[in-house]
């Protein structure tokens, strides 16, 4: 069964928010921030992971953006297969090639 949405990792959760922060907007020393923080029962999931750099996510702490006064730029979400792949077409890794390849060979009977 081949995995049809995007793996929830670090990498994918940069690439979905442009390598940037979404609390300030820099592209510098970026880490992945919980929205509302672990310890306040927030989980890990595209929704309530977003791309933070060090000094925003140290600054946030263990609270909600409202309480910290800090505004995201963009609300987490879930981003689909082809969205992912159509917004991010410049940087596929070889890999997903390999997949699209065999998906469509698959496709038209080969
Ligand atoms: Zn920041």
């Amino acid at each position: 069964m081949p995995y049809r949405g995007v793996l929830l990792n670090r990498q994918n959760i940069f690439r979905r928010d442009n390598q940037t922060c979404q609390y300030c907007g820099s592209k510098d020393d970026l880490t992945i921030d919980h929205v509302l923080p672990r310890s306040r029962a927030g989980v890990s999931s595209w929704d309530n992971l977003t791309t933070a750099c060090r000094t925003c996510n140290s600054r946030k702490g263990d609270f909600t953006p409202e309480e910290a006064n800090m505004k995201l730029t963009q609300k987490p979400f879930k981003p689909s297969f082809l969205l992912f792949l159509r917004d991010f077409s410049g940087n596929i890794d070889e890999q997903w090639y390999t997949y699209l390849g065999k998906k469509q060979k698959s496709g038209v009977g080969i």
